[in-house]
């Protein structure tokens, strides 16, 4: 006997088969665009405005969504973006965008055909990249990328103007800039910033000279943009400030930043009241017999952490309540007790406000076990973004 295979069929008219974005999961987050175009505003007012700004959106704009905060930030008046993965530049591009779009070091030579489609700027750090991307693409826009002290991907100061005058050798190559990402080590030298700013100059002093400094050098995240206007050049790349971040513990510019991450919500879809024919009742922290709990649609498939503190809490029914680790791929459990009129389905919010109450990012960063940025890093693709 053969057998055939159920294959689902969806008929295409049915609007039951294109929920919105709130109702596909028991969560979503809240992304105040608001913030992140008030964000940007306020780096603007603080720019020379011949200081391009390319917005860095990797990881999918810090979990943000890199098309729609790319949108927002187009409208703005963003200069270019920078990402480091394929799936943002084609998010961004699939938004209509038609701005610079710098791709950091990332996708190798096998994406040469979606990385030409999309008209990205490739990053170059090396002279076998330059080769392998030469024999990848019939014509290629490059950055050159400097490695100024922070021992990650570049070419070293050293192999920086040598790197230039190969890629102005081939004529396929246009060179449109040179970036480095300052950064420092926690407990660096006090100086360490001035000796990256220092090499960068001596990189460019010695492209002047043989008539290869590109139109466009840049140096600036979101923390030097802050706290070194002197590293401004021609263009600056910060990502984190968009969203509200900024580490930076000695700033020079004073800008006020709201947080692009307004809600983390999930529903209760399960509410019950623990009986003695459920047995024994196990001995995982805070479950007591009688007790009534609720199950929210969120767990650590879902950027929670697996463990949570005794004092993790959220908001139900306009009350705080008791999250009950350990955490599930897709659920957690929360103390009921005092919210005896939750349901089945009500809105419970990890991150934001409910009526009068409101848990606080550095509060939501005690129960994530985590900081800010860290936050950010946690959001998850598959869960809905809702925009305000
Ligand atoms: C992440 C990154 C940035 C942006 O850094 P923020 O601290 O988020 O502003 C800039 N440049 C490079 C190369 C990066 O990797």
């Amino acid at each position: 006997m053969t057998r055939t295979p159920l294959l689902f069929t969806p008929p295409s008219a049915s609007p039951a088969l294109a929920p919105s974005a709130a109702v596909l999961r028991g969560s979503w987050y809240g992304i105040d665009l608001g913030a992140i175009r008030h964000n940007y505003r306020q780096l603007r007012s603080q720019l020379p405005p011949t200081v391009r700004i390319f917005a860095c959106l990797k990881r999918n704009a810090y979990g943000c969504g890199a098309s729609e905060v790319a949108k927002a930030l187009g409208d703005e008046g963003a200069d270019g973006f920078a990402v480091a993965s394929l799936l943002d530049a084609i998010a961004i591009r699939g938004s209509g965008l038609k701005q610079p779009i710098l791709l950091y070091p990332g996708p190798g030579t096998s994406s040469a055909e979606t990385i030409g489609a999309l008209d990205l700027t490739v990053t170059i750090s090396s002279l076998d990249e330059l080769e392998q991307w030469c024999g990848a693409l019939p014509t290629l826009r490059i950055f050159v990328k400097v490695d100024l002290g922070f021992f990650r991907a570049g070419a070293t100061p050293s192999q920086a103007v040598p790197l230039l005058a190969a890629a102005a050798r081939r004529r396929n190559v246009k060179v449109e800039g040179i970036y480095a990402h300052m950064s420092e080590f926690p407990g660096r030298r006090h100086d360490d910033a001035r000796d990256q700013l220092d090499r960068m100059q001596k990189i460019l002093r010695g492209a002047a000279s043989l008539g290869l400094r590109p139109e466009v050098a840049m140096m600036s995240s979101s923390e030097a943009v802050l706290a070194y206007p002197d590293m401004d050049f021609d263009a600056v790349d910060p990502g984190a400030l968009f969203f509200g971040l900024s580490d930076g513990d000695r700033p020079v510019r004073h800008i006020s930043l709201r947080p692009a991450l307004k809600t983390i919500a999930a529903n209760l879809v399960s509410v019950k009241r623990i009986d003695v024919s459920l047995g024994p009742t196990p001995d995982i922290f805070g479950l007591k017999p009688g007790m009534t709990i609720g199950v929210l649609g969120m767990g650590w498939g879902d950027g929670m952490p697996r463990q949570l503190p005794s004092t993790a809490a959220a908001l139900v029914a306009g009350k705080r309540a008791r999250l009950l680790g350990p955490v599930h791929l897709e659920h957690v459990r929360i103390d009921l007790s005092d919210v005896p009129n939750a349901r089945f389905g009500d809105e419970v919010v990890l991150l934001g406000r409910q009526g009068s109450q409101s848990i606080s990012h550095e509060e939501a960063c005690r129960t994530w076990g985590t900081d800010p940025i860290g936050l950010y890093g946690q959001l998850r693709d598959h869960v809905p973004r809702i925009y305000a």
